[in-house]
């Protein structure tokens, strides 16, 4: 295979959705895979959809997601500048070329003037559509004298210049653009319908459709890896580089993310309304202060939410699900990229994340859970704190999960589940835990077995049924009838403390 080089060229008009981290995510392994290069270009030559913060936004998105650009703006900028912006003089020498060689041309036509067609056409029942069928009487290089088109051209006029379509093909042999896509296979196209696209606006800026296979030919790209909404561009893009006499890159149009219930495009509304993020990481819309959730702030781990990505379009041909950044980068390949699109589970998403969190150690997550512990003006030893983690991990899908699994490690409880109160805690249960008491004072080696040994021994002399005595001693020391296996919860607070919430309880129930 050649050299490759790959690029994730997004238009930075807001904050980056969970489709286009994936279309990064597949173009950096695909790199990785084949010790390839990952790129960053920005694409904002749309001025008037550009937003300031989205570069930085995308920059920090890819960087969270651990799948770093290899060249892109400040960063080994031997093709650059990776801003189209800061681009404008190519486009424009290339525009100029493509219509030195007879393959674009001039139009002066104006909005009014393309909006008159329009409504024309439409009033007949047909589709104005600006090509080989009418430019030559529409307003441009193709109709207009030479003369005429450098007077206006001095004279200040606005033009754009447009692609000419079917010129750019063997006229009267076919009329289809046909080439191949590395998930999709075969692919054509019928022309006759294709519109004469803006190259060049008349705003000294270029079109996506120009800027991007510009780019992709100077900064020898070698597969051009995105979303399918760009399959029906591909033609013209195919028609470009013919024009160009250049060689096109190999073109792979990943499956759309569809939406969790009923059809379609997973958008941002399927988020709000079933409570689950589109976004990487937060986004705060400076002009409506509307702020968008993230993975990340939302408690996933990057490479937990790297995985389900990897998974969502792609399968590596086995059962297995958990795939490290290093082993994705192994097993990926385009072949193995589906061509429907792919259901987004927000289910299966945060049973990654369980996932990954039972595999961190508990030093990782104890780490994780002691700035929480400090904002609840908790200060306990790394130890202890990694002790506890170790015995309510396995109930918990995110970090923040940890507090209400184990509250009752750090703090007595203040209040007492009611229902469960009502239940267990009979008039006869105050009595019994005075003995408790006696009991638990007796044990001298207090740890979760000799007392689990000692109580247990208690119970079975007074036979009466174990239930009796551990779900009051329970709702002593937890507040409710839940949390891991008591004897340990003893052993982890201490015996004073162990005491002291029996008491506790039986002054408050
Ligand atoms: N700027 C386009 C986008 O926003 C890039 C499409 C492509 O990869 O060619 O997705």
């Amino acid at each position: 295979m050649k050299n490759v080089r790959v690029r994730f060229a997004p238009s930075p008009t807001g904050p980056l959705h969970i489709g286009g981290v994936r279309t990064a995510l597949y173009n950096y392994l695909f790199a990785k895979k084949n010790n390839g290069t990952f790129i960053l270009r920005i694409e904002d030559t749309d001025q008037t959809r550009y937003v300031e913060n989205a570069e930085k936004y995308i920059i920090d998105a890819l960087n969270w997601c651990n799948i770093p650009f290899d060249e892109g703006p400040n960063k080994n900028e031997k093709f650059g500048p990776y801003r189209q912006s800061e681009r404008k003089d190519i486009y424009q020498k290339y525009a100029t070329e493509l219509v030195n060689k007879g393959k674009a041309y001039y139009a002066f036509d104006t909005a009014e003037e393309l909006d008159f067609h329009r409504k024309d056409h439409e009033e007949k029942g047909k589709t104005f559509i600006y090509n080989w069928h009418n430019r030559a009487k529409l307003t441009n290089s193709i109709s207009l004298s030479k003369e005429e088109v450098e007077k206006r051209i001095a004279n200040g006029d606005k033009y754009v210049i447009r692609f000419k379509m079917l010129d750019t093909i063997n006229e009267g042999e076919h009329n289809l653009i046909s080439t191949s896509d590395l998930i999709r296979g075969h692919v054509s196209f019928k022309t006759e319908l294709l519109d004469d696209k803006i190259l060049f606006k008349s705003d000294g800026m270029p079109t996506y459709h120009l800027a991007n296979i510009v780019d992709d030919h100077l900064m020898e790209i070698s597969h051009v890896i995105r979303g399918e909404e760009w399959l029906p561009s591909l033609p013209l893009h195919i028609a470009l580089y013919k024009a160009f006499d250049w060689e096109a890159p190999e073109f792979a149009h990943l499956p759309l993310i569809l939406k969790p219930v009923g059809k379609g495009k997973l958008s941002k509304r399927d988020g709000d309304k079933l409570g689950f993020p589109v976004f990487p990481l937060a986004y705060t819309n400076t002009e409506t202060n509307e702020v968008s959730r993230g993975y990340r702030e939302d408690g996933y781990f990057a490479d937990a939410f790297i995985n389900m990505l990897a998974l969502l379009g792609w399968n590596p041909g086995t059962e297995q699900e958990i795939f490290s950044l290093n082993e994705l980068c192994e097993a990926f390949s385009l072949d193995r990229v589906s061509k429907s699109g792919a259901k987004f589970n927000p289910d299966k998403t945060k049973w990654f994340n369980q996932n990954y969190l039972q595999k961190k150690t508990n030093k990782e997550l104890a780490t994780l859970f002691e700035p929480i512990l400090i904002e609840k003006g908790i200060n306990s030893n790394t130890n202890y704190i990694e002790k506890v983690v170790s015995l309510i991990k396995e109930r918990a899908t995110f970090v923040q999960d940890f507090w209400s699994l184990s509250d009752f490690f750090f703090v007595a409880p203040i209040e007492y589940d009611a229902k469960a109160v009502k239940k267990q805690w009979k008039e006869s249960t105050p009595d019994l835990m005075k003995e408790l008491i006696n009991v638990i004072e007796e044990i001298s080696d207090f740890n979760s077995e000799t007392i689990e040994n000692n109580i247990k021994e208690w119970i079975t002399s007074k036979e009466i049924g174990f239930g009796k005595v551990m779900q009051p001693f329970r709702l002593s020391l937890v507040g409710a009838l839940k949390g891991p296996h008591l004897f340990d919860i003893a052993e982890m607070i201490g015996k004073p403390e162990t005491i002291a919430r029996i008491k506790k309880a039986i002054n408050t129930l």
